[in-house]
This record gives C-alpha cells, sequence and structure tokens, in this order.
C-alpha cells in the first residue's frame, strides 16, 4: 500500500530537502485559471517538494564579486535539474503502486492569465519575448503566446493551467509567505525552492503550518529592494488569500516593477552597466530603473533593450542580479531570530551591504 511515509522516504532520498502533502480539497478557493483541482481532476493529493538554495551561491552576489551562480545553480541548475529527477523518482514509487503522478516542475510565463499580473491573454515576459524576437526571429505571434489557447473541452480550463506554488506550498504544510511575497519554512527561511505532484492516491496528509510566525515583519526586505517594489509594511497594500481557513497576507509588490530590477538592478546595484549609460539614458530606455517612468510590460522591453548586451551571458535561465530581498531576509533571520538562527557558524553578512557610488 502506498504511503506518506514511502512517498516522503523517496523524495528525501532522490535529493528533495522538504516533502508535505495536502489533500486537494484544501485548494478548492483558488480561481479557475489558477487551481490545480482542475489539472487532473481525479486527483486526490498534492505533494509539494522543496529545494534548498544553498546560501553560498548569492555569496558573489552579496560581495558585488560573482553574479552567474545563483541564476544558474538556484534557478536553472534547482529547477531543471535537481527538482525534475526527483519529481521522476518519486513519481516511479507512485506509478509502480498503480497510482497516477502528474508532475510539475517549476516553470514560469506559461498560463492562460499573465502571471505577472493575472491579466488575460497574451502578456508575455520580457524574457519570453526575447527569446522569441531575438532567438526564433520571427514576428508574428509567439510561439507559445497564450491568446489563442481555447478548452480543450467543456467545463475545463485553457492550457497551460499555472497555479500559485507558494501558496499550494502553504497548502503541503511545508511553511508560510512572507511579506515580500517569499515562501518561507523553518528549514530555509527563503532559500528553497518548489515542485509538485497531483496523484490520485489518498495519502496521510500534512497540516498547515502553525507555529511562531516565520515572517517577523521587520521591513528589510522593503529597504533593500533597489526598486523600492515592496511596500511597507504599514502601508496597507496587502494581499490577502483565506487557503481553507489558513488567513496568508503578504505585501502586493509591484511584479512588474521587481521583473525590471531584479534582473538589471539599477544605477546603484548593476556593476556590468556603465555610470554613463544610465546618465545619457538613450531614448529615455532606462526611465523605468532611474525612478521617471511606471512599470510596465512596455517600459521594461525598454530597459532589457537596452542594456542586455551588459550581461551577455544567459545562463539559459533569468539572468537574476538582485536577491536584495532573500539576502536582507536571511540576514534578519539569521540575526534577529526567526526560522535561521544558528544553521551557520558564520551569519551571511558581516558588513554593510554594498551600493555603488554614483
Ligand atoms: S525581510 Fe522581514 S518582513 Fe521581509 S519577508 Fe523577511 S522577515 Fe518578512
Ligand atoms: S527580487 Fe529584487 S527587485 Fe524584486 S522585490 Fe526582491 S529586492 Fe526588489
Amino acid at each position: 500500500m502506498l504511503t506518506s511515509k514511502m512517498i516522503k522516504d523517496a523524495a528525501l532520498a532522490a535529493g528533495a530537502d522538504l516533502c508535505g502533502i495536502a489533500p486537494i480539497s484544501r485548494l478548492k478557493g483558488a480561481p479557475k485559471e489558477m487551481n490545480p483541482a482542475y489539472l487532473f481532476p481525479e486527483a486526490k493529493s498534492v505533494i509539494a517538494f522543496g529545494f534548498r538554495i544553498p546560501r553560498g551561491v548569492q555569496r558573489g552576489i552579496e560581495e558585488g564579486t560573482q553574479f552567474y551562480q545563483y541564476p544558474s545553480i538556484a534557478y536553472g541548475g534547482i529547477n531543471e535539474i535537481f527538482a525534475p529527477n526527483v519529481l521522476y523518482q518519486v513519481g516511479r514509487v507512485i506509478e509502480d503502486a498503480g497510482y497516477e503522478a502528474f508532475v510539475y516542475r517549476n516553470t514560469g510565463a506559461r498560463g492562460c492569465v499573465s502571471d505577472m499580473d493575472g491579466s488575460e491573454g497574451n502578456t508575455l515576459s520580457p524574457e519570453e519575448e526575447i527569446e522569441y524576437i531575438e532567438r526564433g526571429k520571427k514576428a508574428t505571434a509567439h510561439h507559445r503566446s497564450v491568446q489563442f489557447t481555447r478548452e480543450a473541452r467543456e467545463g475545463a480550463v485553457p492550457p497551460d493551467l499555472q497555479f500559485q506554488f507558494r501558496l499550494v506550498a502553504v497548502a503541503c504544510g511545508l511553511g508560510e509567505i512572507g511579506w515580500s511575497n517569499m515562501l518561507l519554512t523553518p528549514e530555509f527561511g527563503p532559500l528553497q525552492r518548489v515542485a509538485f505532484i497531483f496523484t490520485d492516491a489518498e495519502l496521510e496528509y500534512d497540516e498547515m503550518y502553525s507555529g511562531k510566525p516565520l515572517c517577523r515583519k521587520c521591513g528589510a526586505c522593503v529597504r533593500e529592494c533597489p526598486g523600492s517594489c515592496i511596500p511597507a509594511i504599514n502601508s496597507g497594500k496587502t494581499v490577502t488569500v483565506d487557503l481553507d481557513g489558513k488567513i496568508c497576507e503578504w505585501g502586493d509588490i509591484d511584479m512588474w516593477r521587481c521583473y525590471a530590477f531584479y534582473t538589471h538592478g539599477g544605477r546603484y546595484y548593476n556593476p556590468f552597466v556603465p555610470k554613463e549609460v544610465f546618465d545619457k539614458n538613450e531614448n529615455g530606455a532606462l526611465d523605468l530603473l532611474e525612478g521617471k517612468s511606471e512599470a510596465s510590460e512596455k517600459e521594461i522591453m525598454k530597459v532589457y533593450g537596452a542594456l542586455e548586451k551588459y550581461f551577455p551571458s544567459w545562463v539559459g535561465y533569468n539572468m537574476a542580479k538582485c536577491g536584495g530581498c532573500i539576502r536582507a531576509c536571511v540576514s534578519v533571520l539569521e540575526k534577529k531570530g526567526g526560522c535561521m538562527e544558528e544553521r551557520f557558524k558564520a551569519p551571511l553578512r558581516t558588513k554593510k551591504a554594498w551600493k555603488m557610488d554614483r
């Protein structure tokens, strides 16, 4: 008989760091286009896997000396290599017991509504758009632009259904969502990524986290965001979700703004772009990074167009240079307590965070 213990043992043996299991009914409040119950209507259980982000992959960004390791290992490596292997191995255990394992690896910009702003249809991530324009050399609709997708049958949702990974991880008992919209876990604070399996097997379920709040509401993430994308703690700008009775609340982050800053850092946090480029701000392409325009897909495309060449190595994945909110959070949780104290012999941060003098 397939048990939750068999699944968790297999997950940890294959390389996952965390594993929690929830009944699919816990997600019943999700909007239809983002409700994983529609993925596989016979599913009874959802299994969440957590994969730690080694603290050391952010050391180079923390020092301002190496920006390649975080996106390549913590984004690309986990999403494309480490996590899929675990999904594959655990999926075998489930299917050997006669149940189906619908694996769902971490992926973005794939839903029938935008994962940036929830809008319907054709909002692409800038990276997807560049991939298409530059690599595909085509001028018509994106190869998987979602504006043409339709329900395959009555009562279904258009492909590709994408759900809120962090909320489903919370449903599976892995942790809570912090003010900065990161998943925080007792084991690793904000340092993990997630992947999932949906199955028709009924299993023993984990409770949702109910210990002391994992987010200190300290505002360090707000202060250290280079783009001021995260609202102040007492601003009242919140997103609140009732997850089967567990109230989850976080800051209503300007996601498009974050898209520009987490990939390009801005004047003070991007050592790859000469100061003169920011000073010149040719054709206003950097207005968004310079605080002269609101964030939108159009403005971000201008930023990407102007700065892409200064960070030529795409590592095959998002060229994340920021991690400001993550590092701030780790630093606070290590020093002031919460979920990360005493994990490391020395704290992540031993000196003032850097900022370029320009
Ligand atoms: S930095 Fe502070 S406020 Fe922000 S998510 Fe972490 S604990 Fe919460
Ligand atoms: S990733 Fe960077 S830009 Fe985005 S919210 Fe965090 S600190 Fe701000």
